[in-house]
């Protein structure tokens, strides 16, 4: 196996050629990394073979979007079949409606849905559509959390600390439309919000008259009828991505007939117009029913197992090398965590050299980063450092 940095890889080589045609060589942040990014060619199951031939066992999966692996004959057959009927149209298909009914009658807060292309796409859906039904400007937010490329006008809520989150809420209050949260944060290492401010928040919106909007971008996996069932909390908008497109690109919102009638509400002018060329494409619609048919409740039972028997061997493995690390997560979404130590690039690179492939460390801007890390390390030190 060639070892990862090697300057004279296809994937460095690629990395020369990706700096002619994209600032600082990317496209797509997420997936760039110092020295250079590895690029992929192909996948099979949890196996993904990069530029070089090397493979190595994907624990990313496309961010949760590849939730059965990749190329899965199931959803490689139906893809197949529908690209040579239909790749994209300017009429409606059925597929669109088969694919809202199965999640209508997957998530109960959930009525009428509205199709995109992205997670971010639903997370602007969301705040568009709680702007137009409340017709206040901003939407609240926790710290932490990562809703898409969207930038909203938004207000900052300290994660967990529900006396803080109710004050700026209470101060705030005559500009927000409501509050948007993603209940086990990722950037955060998953971790989750607590039963106690889930239930302020929803208190708080429930008593004057803002909208609750749970992402359920990636949280949705987590539960046959999504994160809002595990923590048992009503969502008046829920945004919606990844898994639902079985791999295609995909977005949704989702909620209540009655504010969702801002996008229709049997009228010539609703408060909004939902257009995309892309919108309800059939081949996402197709790859998405096939997919969520298959992540049965037993799938995501055996998934979520999976998960903690990783996070076991993971603790297990950092005890025994007293190193300042935790190994975390909720179900099937896991992550390693340091503890009162920087993060650094060397875990992810020692498992590449060992035929892992696994998020890189958190990274955004380079000026941000450094904030972004210390607010991080701090949360983690807080949750973890006690015990
Ligand atoms: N919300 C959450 C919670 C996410 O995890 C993500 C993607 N990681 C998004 C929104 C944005 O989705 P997309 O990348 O499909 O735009």
């Amino acid at each position: 196996m060639s070892k990862y940095p090697d300057p004279s890889s296809r994937s460095a080589q690629l990395f020369e050629r990706a700096k002619h045609v994209f600032p600082d060589g990317s496209t797509r942040r997420t997936v760039t990394f110092d020295p250079y990014p590895l690029y992929a060619v192909s996948g099979r199951g949890c196996m993904v073979m990069d530029a070089d031939g090397v493979e190595r066992i994907d624990f990313i999966n496309n961010y949760s979007s590849m939730i059965h692996g990749h190329s899965h004959p199931k959803i490689v057959a139906a893809l197949a079949q529908q690209a040579g009927k239909l790749m994209a149209v300017g009429m409606p298909t059925e597929s669109d409606i088969d694919l809202a009914e199965l999640l209508v009658a997957r998530l109960p807060t959930v009525e009428h849905v509205q199709f995109c292309n992205s997670g971010t796409e639903a997370v602007m859906l969301a705040v568009k559509a709680a702007r137009a039904y409340t017709d206040r400007p901003r939407v609240a937010r926790v710290e932490g959390a990562y809703h898409g490329a969207y930038d909203f006008e938004n207000v900052m809520l300290p994660c967990n600390d529900v006396e803080r989150a109710l004050q700026l809420l209470e101060a705030n209050k005559a500009e927000l439309a409501g509050i948007i949260f993603d209940p086990i944060i990722g950037r955060l290492g998953f971790a989750e919000l607590t039963p106690a401010y889930i239930r302020a928040l929803r208190s708080w919106t429930r008593d004057n008259n803002k909208l609750l909007i749970v992402d359920e971008v990636f949280s949705l996996r987590i539960d046959y009828h999504g994160a809002q069932a595990r923590y048992k909390v009503e969502a008046d908008l829920t945004a919606l991505g990844k898994i639902i497109g079985g791999g295609i690109p995909i977005g949704a919102l989702g909620g209540r007939k009655e504010i969702m009638a801002v996008f229709g509400d049997g009228s010539a002018h609703p408060k909004l117009h939902h257009h995309g060329t892309y919108n309800a494409n059939p081949l996402a619609m197709t790859a998405g029913k096939v997919s969520m048919e298959m992540l049965t409740a037993d799938e995501i039972a055996r998934i979520n197992a999976l998960g903690e028997r990783l996070v076991q061997g993971i603790a297990k493995i950092l005890k025994d090398a007293d190193a300042p690390a935790k190994a975390q997560g909720v179900g099937s979404m896991v992550a390693i965590a340091p503890i009162n130590t920087p993060f650094t690039d060397r875990v992810h690179r020692e498992m590449l050299n060992r035929g892992v492939l696994m998020m890189a460390r958190i990274t955004t801007d380079s000026q941000k980063r450094e904030q972004r890390l210390k607010e991080a390390r701090d949360f983690f030190i807080q949750c973890f450092a006690r015990d």
